[in-house]
Parts: structure tokens; C-alpha cells; sequence
């Protein structure tokens, strides 16, 4: 499709329009709840700041985004008010436009967009989001047309942002698909990883419905290698795609690291958000949550969980150690913005030693060293090296290690065959193909822990190449 403002517009003008922006709800007002942050945009900011999009060809905006959403194209439909063909602009590169307008980070689209160069760039995320609620509001959404139905099955495993763009695809295409997931509701991580504050879970409930309409059928509490053996699925379906992400946290490696009172990020997401008939069995029992809450590490993964304990009404200070300086921390500006105005503290240059219980033999204190930068390691940041005789105790409730993530190799050596990297990630071929044959994969299981957008894109290019092998097999070419 042309882009019919190309040669329409007055550049030099556009120049001279104010940016619009998404209003966000004040510090003490949203530390009160889970509710959203950011404010979605009204019509009228919608069209305007859609109006000071300069329709550059090549759009850096597209090239910059994983999925490449034909920006400019999408924007010029909402500057003439036709949400409904903008949704349909992006729904030809990007199944999910609301979860992505509301948790991809600026780093994509809006960073590569010309005008941030010279002033305030276009607010693509917010568009972007505004676009697919105002079409759902229109019921103009799902805006894709479905193909009729094959007698091809697919078997998805992992219903996270990798999982749920391969269902849709292959639906699409005449598939009859079954999402295999261990949690009791679909959605892994955009519903037990992601805050309500910055993806609602009636977002992720609404693109749940969507799939259901479309014939996807989700069993829910089924653990593949486990309830579920890998034969039957390769014996039962023509394929298999596993998006099983990345769900295992990094360990520190300490002495006390297992105590009462040590959480990983997600049991601590989960636990403090969720209601418990929606948890894993494991995660239902007594939760407890002290005053003084510690979260180490600097990703967006720590400011999320800083956020959360933030909103808990018994916590009443809530820090941040992070071994590195605040130059170095890999959290998202805005994230790391709305934790500092919702009160959060940092603790620089800090690496913990050793976590000690009380007399409850819950965790009371840790202990923590000071770290200075050395020289640059394989990350290209300055590597950061304990300081001699810098320990030092902190009296804490609750600890929780943000420190990363990784996929779960047990999980995955259950499927014979499979060949994984060093550090337990899925080998595959650009089209997605791991060493079995009929499994793909895609997401986080292949790369280590990221953003979704990336993770749909590699999912859809390994469901294009799946559904594609599927057809002509079941069609005998
Ligand atoms: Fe519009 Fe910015 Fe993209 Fe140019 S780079 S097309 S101004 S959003």
C-alpha cells in the first residue's frame, strides 16, 4: 500500500506542531494500585500527534522496529481518522499492536524516528496502542482475513509472546492449533511477568479471546515432558513450535540465597498481583512480604519488581542494588524514571555477599560489598570489582534477585534430540528449526531473555516456514 502523504505534506510546518503526550497518573496516586501508569491518548491527541509524523521514505521508525509495523502508512490513516485501515496497517506485520504500544521500550521506533534528533520524537508506542483499543472498541478487531480450514495440527508449547504469534499465524493459515502451557491461565509472560501497571491483564485476556474465536484450543496446567510426553505431541501433530521462553531466574550464587524470604522475580511479580487460584500450585501458599524489600539488579525486570513492592501496602521502603553504576544499568529510561518518582532507592557499585537468617529463620539481613569499575569485559561496560574491606550489613524482610534469566535445561533435555547451546539455549536455522524434525522454535528459548517484539518477530518467521512445510506435506508436494 502507498503511502498517500508522501508528497502531501508540508514538512517545514510539521516541524512547528506541539508534541502531544500520553498523560501519566501522579506518583501518589499509582502507587496505590495496579492500575495503568500512562494514560492511553484521547482521538484528538491521537490525530495531532499523528500529524507531525514527516512520512520520511525509507521510515527510519520501520526499519528500526523488529517487526517493521509500516509506521508512517499506519499514522497517516489516523491523522484522517480511519483507525480501522491504521489497524489494518498493522496488523499485516503485528498480531498483538496493543500489548506491544504499551510495553515495547522507546529504544526501537521512537528512538530511531527522525525527529527525536531535533526535538520530542513521534509517540509511535502510544499510537500504536491507541489504534488496536479504539478497532476493538469498533469490534474491528481482529482485522485480518482467516483462510479455510486444513486438516494440518500444531502443536505450540509455551503460551508467551513467542507462543501466541505462532497460534495466530497458523490459525490464520487453517491450522488447528493447541497451546500446551504449565501455568493455569494462558498468556506466560504478558500475564505473570509484566505488571498490571504497564500491561493491564484485560489486554492480554482480550488477545487470549481473539485466538479462542479463531479455533485455538489452550490446555492449561500441562506440563510437556512431564503430563504430556514429546512423543505424543510429534506423533499426534504435523508440527511442533517451542516457545517455552525463558523463565528460569539467575542465581547469585551466595550463601543464604535459598532462605524464606528469597524470591525470584516472577514468584515475587505473581504472588504480590495475582490472585492465587490463578498461580501454580506451588506459589499458593502462605505469602510474606515485610516492610524492607531489597531488589537487586538493574534491568527492567528489578524496576518492575521495585514498582510492584512499592504498591504493596506493607512495604515501606523499597531499594535497588545494583553492582554497577547508574551509567551502566540496562533498565529502560522510563522505567527507571516512574521507580525513582514512585519512591524507589538506589545503591550503586553494591554486589551482595552473603544473605543471614533470624530467629524465625527467615532472612534478616545481608551483607554487601562495594564494587568500583575496572576495565570494559565482554559487554563492552567496565567490569565492577569488589572494593577490599567494603562489607556491610543492611537489615531486610524480603529479597528479590532480579538478576536475569535463563531457559530451563532440565526442561528442555526431556526432548531427545534437541540441541542446545552452551548456556542452554534452543540451536535453530534462520527458518527456526531445531535439530529434531517438525520442531520449531523461536522467542526467548532461542535467544536468552528480551523484549516481545523481537520475540514475535522470530516467531512468525519460523510459523511462516512451519506452516508452509506443513501444507505441502499434507497436500503431498
Ligand atoms: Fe514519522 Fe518519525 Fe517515522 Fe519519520 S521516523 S516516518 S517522522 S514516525
Amino acid at each position: 500500500m502507498d503511502d498517500p502523504k508522501v508528497r502531501a505534506i508540508d514538512r517545514k510546518a510539521r516541524f512547528a506542531l506541539p508534541p502531544q503526550r500520553a498523560s501519566l497518573r501522579s506518583p501518589e496516586e499509582r502507587r496505590r494500585d495496579f492500575a495503568p501508569v500512562v494514560l492511553p491518548f484521547t482521538p484528538e491527541q491521537a490525530r495531532a500527534e499523528a500529524g507531525r509524523c514527516l512520512h520520511c521514505t525509507p521510515a527510519p521508525c520501520q526499519q528500526a522496529c523488529p517487526l517493521h509495523n509500516a509506521i508512517p502508512l499506519a499514522l497517516g490513516f489516523v491523522e484522517d481518522g480511519d483507525v480501522v485501515r491504521a489497524a489494518q496497517v498493522y496488523g499485516e506485520t503485528n498480531p498483538f499492536p496493543d500489548i506491544c504500544g504499551r510495553i515495547c521500550p522507546a529504544s526501537f521506533c521512537e528512538e530511531a524516528c527522525v525527529l527525536a534528533k531535533v526535538g520530542k520524537p513521534i509517540d509511535t508506542r502510544a499510537l500504536e496502542a491507541f489504534v488496536a483499543d479504539e478497532a476493538r472498541r469498533r469490534k474491528a478487531w481482529p482485522p485480518l482475513a482467516t483462510a479455510p480450514r486444513t486438516k494440518a495440527r500444531i502443536a505450540v508449547v509455551g503460551s508467551g509472546p513467542a507462543g501466541l504469534a505462532v497460534a495466530d499465524y497458523a490459525a490464520r493459515h487453517g491450522c488447528a492449533v493447541t497451546v500446551f502451557e504449565r501455568y493455569p491461565f494462558p498468556g506466560g509472560l504478558l500475564r505473570y511477568g509484566i505488571p498490571g501497571f504497564k500491561l493491564e491483564p484485560d489486554v492480554v485476556a482480550a488477545v487470549i479471546a481473539d485466538l479462542e474465536a479463531l479455533g485455538v484450543t489452550f490446555r492449561c496446567g500441562v506440563n510437556v515432558g512431564r503430563d504430556v510426553s514429546w512423543e505424543t505431541l510429534r506423533t499426534s501433530y504435523d508440527a511442533l513450535f517451542l516457545g517455552t521462553g525463558a523463565p528460569a531466574h539467575t542465581l547469585p550464587g551466595i550463601p543464604g540465597e535459598d532462605l524464606p524470604g528469597v524470591y525470584g522475580p516472577t514468584e515475587f511479580l505473581v504472588r504480590s498481583m495475582v490472585a492465587p487460584a490463578w498461580l501454580p500450585e506451588a506459589w499458593r501458599g502462605p505469602w510474606q512480604v515485610g516492610p524492607r524489600v531489597h531488589v537487586l539488579g538493574g534491568g527492567d525486570t528489578a524496576m518492575d519488581c521495585l514498582r510492584t513492592a512499592l504498591r504493596l501496602p506493607v512495604v515501606q521502603e523499597v531499594t535497588c542494588y545494583y553492582r554497577r553504576s547508574e551509567a551502566e544499568m540496562p533498565a529502560h529510561q522510563a522505567d527507571y524514571r516512574h521507580a525513582l518518582e514512585e519512591g524507589a532507592r538506589f545503591e550503586w557499585l553494591t554486589a551482595p555477599v552473603r544473605f543471614e537468617a533470624g530467629a524465625d529463620g527467615r532472612v534478616a539481613r545481608a551483607v554487601y560489598q562495594r564494587m568500583a569499575l575496572g576495565e570494559p569485559d565482554a559487554s563492552g561496560r567496565r567490569r565492577p570489582e569488589p572494593v577490599p574491606d567494603s562489607e556491610f550489613s543492611v537489615d531486610v524482610d524480603t529479597i528479590v534477585l532480579a538478576l536475569g534469566y535463563t531457559t530451563e535445561r532440565e526442561v528442555l533435555t526431556t526432548l531427545p534430540g534437541l540441541e542446545l547451546s552452551r548456556k542452554g539455549l534452543v540451536v535453530v536455522d534462520e527458518d527456526g528449526h531445531t535439530s529434531v524434525p517438525g520442531v520449531f522454535a523461536a522467542g526467548d528459548v532461542v535467544h536468552g531473555a528480551d523484549l516481545a517484539a523481537p520475540a514475535i518477530a522470530a516467531a512468525l518467521r519460523a510459523a511462516r516456514a512451519m506452516v508452509k512445510e506443513v501444507l505441502q506435506t499434507r497436500a503431498g508436494v
